[in-house]
C-alpha cells in the first residue's frame, strides 16, 4: 500500500530501495543522521533471510536467530528511528536527472539520493515443469514450505552452501533426502559438507542435473528426471518435492543500461565505497556483491551506503 498518487510525487532526500540487511542498515543509519529516509519494497520485506531459516554467523546472536525474526528486528529499528517503510513494486526507475524518479505500482517518488538495495533472486535449472511446479512440490524455500513435506522424500539440488544448509534444515521433515549435485565435489563450506555427510538421512546423488520434474498440480512432485552429468545417461528418482538452492541472480534489471554492471549482472561500484557511476546514486548488499553475499557484509555496505549518500548530501548542501 502507498500513500503517494501518480499525480504527486512524494520527495525524500533519500529513498532506499529494499528491506534485506543492506537496506535496513542504511535506513538506521540515514534515519538516525536525521535524514528521514523512506524504505520502499515489493512486497516480500525482508529480503532473503525471511526464506532462511536459523542464522547462526549474524554477530550479536549467540544462540543464532531466525532469518524472519532479524529481519523484523532491523525493520523496528529502522523505523524508530523515523524511517518510513512503504511497500510498492518499483517497475521503473529515471536516474538521467535530479531528483531521481522512481515510478512504483501505486505511486511516484523522487528523492536527492538513491540508495539501491534489491538484492538478488533464487535461479532455477531450467528442468521441464519446474516453473509449473513451483508451490506445488518444487521450492526455492525449505523455511517456507519444508513442513509440508514431513515423513516424505525430499530432493535439493545444487552443491553450494545454501544447497547443504537447506539439505539439512529439511531431514527435520523428511523421511529420506536426496543431495542433487551435477559435479563430483561439493562447493559448499568444510562445516557444511560435514553436517550433509554426517547426516544419515540425506543421500548424495552425484553428477547428476534434473532435466524435468514429474508430477502435476493435483498430485504434487512424483519423481525427477536425471541426466548424469558424465555419461549422459538419463533415470528416474523418486520423490515428493524439489528445493532448488542453486544461486542467485540480482535484482538490477531496473536500472540496465543507467548503471554499470558486470556480466552477471551486478551493479558496479567504485572502489573502497559504494558510489555508482551516478553521483548521489549508491548500491549496496547482495544487487553488488557475488563473493561475500553474507547478511553481516551486506548490512556492513548498507551502512557504508548511508554514509556515502549523507556526506554526498552535504556536499551539495541538500
Ligand atoms: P553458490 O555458492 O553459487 O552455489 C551454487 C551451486 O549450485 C553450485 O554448487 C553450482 O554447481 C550449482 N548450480 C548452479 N547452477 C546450476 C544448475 N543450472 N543446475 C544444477 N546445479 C547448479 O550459491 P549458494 O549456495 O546460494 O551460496 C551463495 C553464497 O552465499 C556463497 O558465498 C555462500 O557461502 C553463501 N551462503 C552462506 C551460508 C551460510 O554461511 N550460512 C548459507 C547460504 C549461502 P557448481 O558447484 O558445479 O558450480
Amino acid at each position: 500500500m502507498s500513500d503517494s498518487t501518480a499525480a504527486t510525487p512524494m520527495h525524500h532526500k533519500v529513498i532506499i530501495l529494499g528491506s534485506g540487511p543492506a537496506g535496513l542498515t542504511a535506513a538506521v543509519y540515514t534515519a538516525r543522521a536525521s535524514l528521514a529516509p523512506m524504505l520502499l519494497h515489493g512486497p516480500l520485506a525482508g529480503g532473503q533471510l525471511t526464506t532462511t531459516t536459523d542464522v547462526e554467523n549474524f554477530p550479536g546472536f549467540p544462540e543464532g536467530v531466525m532469518g524472519p525474526e532479524l529481519m523484523q528486528r532491523m525493520e523496528q529499528q529502522a523505523v524508530r528511528f523515523g524511517t518510513k517503510v512503504v511497500v510498492d513494486t518499483v517497475v521503473k526507475a529515471d536516474l538521467s536527472k535530479r531528483p531521481f524518479t522512481l515510478i512504483g505500482q501505486s505511486g511516484r517518488y523522487t528523492c536527492d539520493s538513491l540508495i539501491i538495495a534489491t538484492g538478488a533472486a533464487p535461479k532455477y535449472t531450467g528442468a521441464k515443469n519446474e516453473r509449473d511446479l513451483l508451490g506445488y512440490g518444487v521450492s526455492t524455500c525449505a523455511t517456507c514450505d519444508g513442513a509440508f513435506f514431513r515423513n516424505k522424500v525430499i530432493a535439493v539440488v545444487g552443491g553450494g552452501d545454501s544447497a547443504c544448509e537447506e539439505a539439512s534444515f529439511l531431514t527435520r521433515f523428511a523421511s529420506k533426502l536426496y543431495l542433487i549435485h551435477r559435479r563430483d565435489q561439493l562447493r559448499a563450506s568444510k562445516i557444511m559438507q560435514d553436517r550433509v555427510f554426517s547426516n544419515p538421512k540425506i543421500e548424495m546423488v552425484w553428477n547428476k542435473k534434473p532435466i524435468a520434474v514429474e508430477g502435476s498440480k493435483k498430485d504434487g512432485v512424483t519423481a525427477l528426471v536425471l541426466e548424469d552429468t558424465k555419461t549422459g545417461e538419463v533415470s528416474t528418482l523418486p520423490t515428493d518435492a524439489l528445493f532448488v538452492a542453486i544461486g542467485h541472480t540480482p535484482n538490477s534489471q531496473l536500472f540496465a543500461e543507467q548503471l554499470d554492471m558486470d556480466e552477471n549482472g551486478y551493479i558496479k561500484h567504485e572502489p573502497d565505497s559504494t558510489a555508482t557511476k551516478i553521483p548521489g546514486v549508491f548500491v549496496c548488499g547482495d544487487v553488488q556483491d557475488h563473493v561475500f553475499r553474507q547478511a553481516v557484509t551486506a548490512a556492513g555496505t548498507g551502512c557504508m551506503a548511508a554514509i556515502g549518500a549523507e556526506r554526498w548530501l552535504e556536499s551539495q548542501h541538500a
